[in-house]
């Protein structure tokens, strides 16, 4: 049996000390422009304080879908792109714009069909996906630096390079291959969640139209999550159900991870989590990550026009599932042109700030943290893209939040999960 959770041992002191050490001793570099701060728009001085502190935090995300561009033909991270050209959000120059230090890069898998041939195909698109982010820091060594433990990251920050920590979003890949298991954690695998838009063999999803198959774990999900235990993972519960959740806080030897999720006080959605739940999260030593995914940050209106495009493309490409990766392919040019054509409603930056604010109410800001799905559908109005990213530390200065607080909540966080994760699996060896 999988023991059940620790109890958290004064996380809160924990967290102060870890947030602490997770100050980048580097100077500050020459204001960059943001698309918060123009040179044409003088910095007022808590502007100026507020950049400042942001560039001597270390600043990581949790959910970067960014390794979906890094597979792309022509597509280098060393350039800089834009949100309105080519739809990406993240690059190096503009994570040095916004004082983005890194984060967890995704290997992330579309819930394919449940059949041995179909979960090896993405098995391999996985470690090609797995290689492709491993290859940012053997690529571009000045740049970027692989982050295998949580103490890695401040380092590599200070050497002015960015942080590669690898996470999984959906194990299906990995399904009834804990050897698997094993060669991805080998190359660099530090945070894995199982389940993804549709229930699979491991867990149910929190979006899934069939409704629940295992009511949570399957027996093969738990005997994942227990892997990741043992190896030195942590366990992303974003994207699973309820019971999923319940079931990973009551089981998972270290405390959980929504690495991008909302609070659904603030928004009714299956993908956010209540307030009951954030509290449990937090009580077991949890930390939710803020999504800033405009569907699940309010209701957005559609035109009639989008409604009826949208359907008329769902039923021409079928469900997600049953495509092949080349009509998948397909639908994304197909999606792309039809949100050009009828622009989707967007939520704004205080529509994020709004679910960030709320977290960091109901369970403090050991508990919270920013995961804001960038190229994976992140981003809102006011913050298309990482080069904003100063603006959440200018506002939750002007909310009242120290740096210490700030620390935790930029990373100190995610990172003392990392190493409750390591720490766990050392003792068992
Ligand atoms: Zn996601």
């Amino acid at each position: 049996m999988i023991p059940f959770g620790r109890p958290p041992r004064s996380t809160a002191a924990l967290a102060a000390l870890i947030a602490g050490a997770f100050v980048i001793a580097a100077p500050a570099p020459i204001l960059a422009q943001t698309s918060a701060q123009t040179s044409a728009q003088p910095q007022t001085a808590p502007e100026a304080a507020a950049r400042a502190l942001h560039e001597r935090l270390l600043v990581l995300d949790t959910h970067l879908d960014t390794p979906a561009n890094l597979v792309k033909p022509g597509w280098s991270i060393l350039d800089r792109h834009s949100a309105t050209e080519d739809g990406s959000q993240v690059d190096y120059p503009r994570m040095v714009e916004g004082g983005l230090d890194g984060g967890w890069w995704a290997v992330y898998s579309a819930q394919g069909p449940l059949t041995p041939e179909a979960t090896a195909a993405s098995l391999a698109v996985a470690q090609a996906r797995i290689a492709a982010i491993r290859a940012l820091a053997t690529d571009h060594p000045d740049k970027f630096g692989l982050a295998l433990r949580a103490a890695d990251a401040a380092p590599i920050a200070a050497s002015g390079r960015r942080v590669v920590f690898i996470s999984m979003e959906n194990a299906y890949p990995l399904t009834g291959r804990p050897d698997q298991v094993q060669a991805f954690y080998d190359q660099g695998l530090r945070m894995i969640s199982l389940v993804h838009f549709a229930n699979n063999e491991l867990a149910d999803s929190a979006t899934d139209p069939a409704g629940p198959r295992w009511h949570g774990l399957s027996p093969a999900g738990r005997r994942m999550a227990a892997q990741a235990n043992r190896l030195g993972m942590v366990i992303d519960a974003s994207h699973a159900s309820d019971d999923v959740f319940d079931q990973l806080i009551a089981y998972s030897a270290t405390p959980i991870i929504l690495s991008h999720s909302g609070p659904r006080d603030v928004y009714d959605h299956p993908r956010n989590i209540d307030d009951a739940r954030l509290r449990r999260l937090a009580a077991s030593g949890g930390v939710i990550q803020i999504n800033a995914l405009g569907a699940y940050l309010k209701a957005l209106p559609e035109t009639p026009e989008r409604t009826a495009a949208l359907a008329a493309l769902r039923q021409e490409f079928g469900p997600a599932p049953a495509r092949t990766p080349e009509q998948n392919a397909a639908y994304q040019t197909r999606m792309r042109a039809l949100n050009q054509q009828h622009p989707p409603a967007q939520a704004d930056f205080e529509d994020f700030i709004a679910h960030l604010l709320h977290a960091l109410a109901v369970v403090g800001p050991r508990h919270v943290g920013v995961g804001a799905d960038w190229d994976g559908g992140g981003g809102v109005s006011g913050m298309n893209d990482v080069s904003a990213l100063p603006r959440i530390t200018e506002r939750l200065l002007a909310e009242g939040y120290s740096e210490d607080d700030l620390a935790a909540i930029w990373s100190g966080n995610a990172l003392r999960l990392l190493k409750q994760a390591e720490d766990y699996a050392a003792s068992l060896k």
